[in-house]
């Protein structure tokens, strides 16, 4: 594989470096040759002209090229039109272009057609594209994607413009210029290779936030708020012209298809909902990340020591356009140029990175997709010198580091103790049981749950300690407080394990309340078996063998909680009446 890459300057300097390409070709062996065109400006002329120019000098060659926010070539950024030759030197690599229009209709039936087309052709290993994206949503498309054969890497770019209008383009040799299309180029062989990675760098930060209500691409709302607050609330951003470029810094972060994908907002609506770089899931949980220029810097020498080890030949770069802006013209080149030390490294700023990893195509936001190719095996003499300044790095924690690090523990400690807090606020401290308030809760609860379900029975159990303040005053009050918890562990290990949905609270003193959503019956042999169970413990120091009284009732139509606690409060009445020691069905 041999790459010639230039940007481009007028149709005579073109067509001279066309001559240049034909002239080494000519001397070689080589099965195709494959020109990107990625450009900043849409005239739709200049780029007809450059491919008729390609057409023209070399006709056997394919061509395709996209719209784009800036162009990356020989790893560093590059405006207007950059021109990147790839040339096949191994007779077995094979190379094909597929054009088609795509719209909001057809998404998924230009994959589907696609897949027919790849089924004729077992030798493609990759797909490469170049697609209109914006205001798409390219959920059903990357769904259908993830279907073709799962050893097919499938990676591109989302053509984009540089003022980021709406306006984009993309062409190839196999259609004509068009705002809406795609173009798949599929290439394989026996003798090639691809190897793909992501790269974002931003981190997340610790307070988590659920997504309760997005459409498309459009987020609506975060734990039932307008999504904008948390901008506002959290880091100060203002809903005004420079929220994207504030936000940019702080993308939402999420696991989709057990990867963590970023998602931007580009823009706030007056009802505090935020637009979205692409869809968004519902019902899912999305973190605020931040970008610090040190950290990213680290994952791209992290991925640039990883992808070294595949000794690509060539390397493509599909890099966000939200990157760019967040480092801005000066300092883009820092996420590139390290890649281009270990091979010629070209591509463009996206409006949307496209990848396969493992079934799933995911469309990626703020992030660098990085692609190898290779012909035939590498070898292993060239080793090839990973370069990147290591000043950049000098053991230096920048301050966001050190302050998300400060964040990420702090909320972790406050999560632990909100966690105690709530199991405090729910539970009896002697017996681990649930507390009277929280048991009167879950009451009322199953009850509005039966009147939804009538079908469902619910019962309650209400059991007292007999004699209980005999215990107290002949052997303490410590033997008492053994006995109440001989009782409650009873209680969990006797019904709460066997029964899923039962759950016992403290209700009292040593009283307490068994929650059975089981028919009666059922429960009238559970509450016989505890009785049972209590009376064969024998308790320690002298304090011997004790009884409960039981109660037991069923809910009837139409009855709220006050009046089913009244009447098993009866029924333990009853109990204690009629002699204790015994279970009393009301
Ligand atoms: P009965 O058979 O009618 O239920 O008689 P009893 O003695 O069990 O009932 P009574 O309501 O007269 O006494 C309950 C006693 O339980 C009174 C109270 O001091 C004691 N008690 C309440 N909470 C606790 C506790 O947490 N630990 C101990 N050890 N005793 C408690
Ligand atoms: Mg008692
Ligand atoms: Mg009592």
């Amino acid at each position: 594989m041999k790459q010639f890459q230039f940007t481009y300057q007028n149709q005579k300097q073109l067509r001279n470096e066309l001559i240049k390409i034909r002239q080494w070709e000519k001397s070689r062996i080589t099965s195709s040759i494959v020109f990107c065109v990625f450009s900043e400006t849409l005239d739709k002329k200049i780029l007809n002209t450059i491919c008729d120019t390609i057409q023209t000098e070399l006709p056997d060659a394919l061509y395709m090229g996209s719209s784009s926010n800036g162009n990356i070539i020989n790893g560093h950024v590059e405006t207007d039109i950059v021109i990147i030759c790839t040339i096949m030197e191994y007779p077995s690599t094979k190379a094909e272009l597929i054009q088609m229009p795509l719209n909001a209709e057809n998404a998924v039936q230009t994959v589907q057609k696609l897949s027919e087309y790849i089924k004729e052709r077992p030798w493609v290993k990759a797909v490469e594209m170049l697609v209109t994206i914006r205001g798409l949503s390219m959920t059903g498309f990357c769904e259908e994607l993830g279907k073709l054969p799962v050893h097919i890497s499938i990676f591109g770019g989302g053509a984009f413009s540089s003022d980021m209008n709406n306006e984009a383009c993309i062409f190839s040799k196999n259609g004509e210029y068009s705002t809406a299309a795609v173009v798949f180029l599929l290439i394989g062989g026996e003798d090639f290779y691809v190897t793909t990675m992501h790269v974002t760098g931003w981190k997340p930060l610790g307070k988590k936030f659920l997504v309760t209500r997005s459409e498309g691409s459009i987020l609506y709302e975060l734990d039932g708020k307008p999504a904008y607050d948390v901008y506002y609330k959290y880091l100060n951003i203002r809903n005004d012209s420079h929220f994207f470029t504030n936000t940019l810094e702080f993308p939402f972060f999420y696991e989709h298809h057990g990867m963590n994908i970023l998602r931007a907002p580009v823009a706030s609506n007056p009802d505090g909902s935020l637009v979205m770089t692409s869809d968004v899931d519902e019902n899912v949980i999305a973190r605020m990340a931040y970008g610090d220029p040190w950290t990213i810097l680290e994952r791209i020498r992290l991925s640039g020591q990883e992808i070294q080890k595949f000794h690509p030949e060539a390397i493509r770069v599909y890099s966000c356009a939200a990157r760019r802006t967040f480092w801005g013209m000066d300092e883009i080149s820092k996420e590139t140029l390290p890649f281009q030390s270990i091979a010629p490294t070209s591509g463009f700023y996206t409006s949307g990175e496209f990848l396969r990893t493992g079934r799933f195509v995911n469309q990626h936001n703020v992030t660098l997709v990085v692609i190898g190719f290779r012909e035939g095996m590498p070898d292993e003499n060239d080793v090839t010198n990973f370069e990147m300044h290591e000043e950049q790095f000098s053991g230096k924690v920048s301050m966001i580091n050190r302050l998300a690090t400060f964040i990420e523990a702090a909320t972790e400690e406050l999560e632990e103790a909100n966690q105690k807090l709530e199991y405090m606020a729910v539970s009896d401290g002697l017996t681990q049981l649930y507390n009277r308030r929280e048991t009167e809760r879950r009451i009322k609860e199953q009850i509005h749950h039966h009147k939804k379900h009538p079908e469902q029975p619910f019962c309650l159990i209400m059991l007292d300690i007999d004699n209980f303040k005999q215990v107290n005053d002949t052997y303490g009050h410590k033997e008492g407080d053994n006995v109440i918890i001989g009782l409650s562990g009873l209680l969990k290990d006797g019904i709460q394990k066997y029964n899923i949905d039962a759950c016992a609270g403290r209700w009292g003193g040593e009283e307490f309340m068994v929650l059975m959503p089981y028919p009666l019956e059922y429960v009238i042999e559970t509450a016989e078996k505890i009785r049972k169970d209590f009376e064969a413990i024998e308790f320690k120091n002298n304090v011997g063998h004790r009884t409960i009284s039981v109660g037991v009732t069923a809910l009837l139509p139409d009855e709220d909680s006050d009046a089913i606690c009244i009447r098993v409060d009866k029924a333990l009445y009853q109990a204690k009446e009629s002699g204790k020691n015994r279970v009393i069905i009301l």
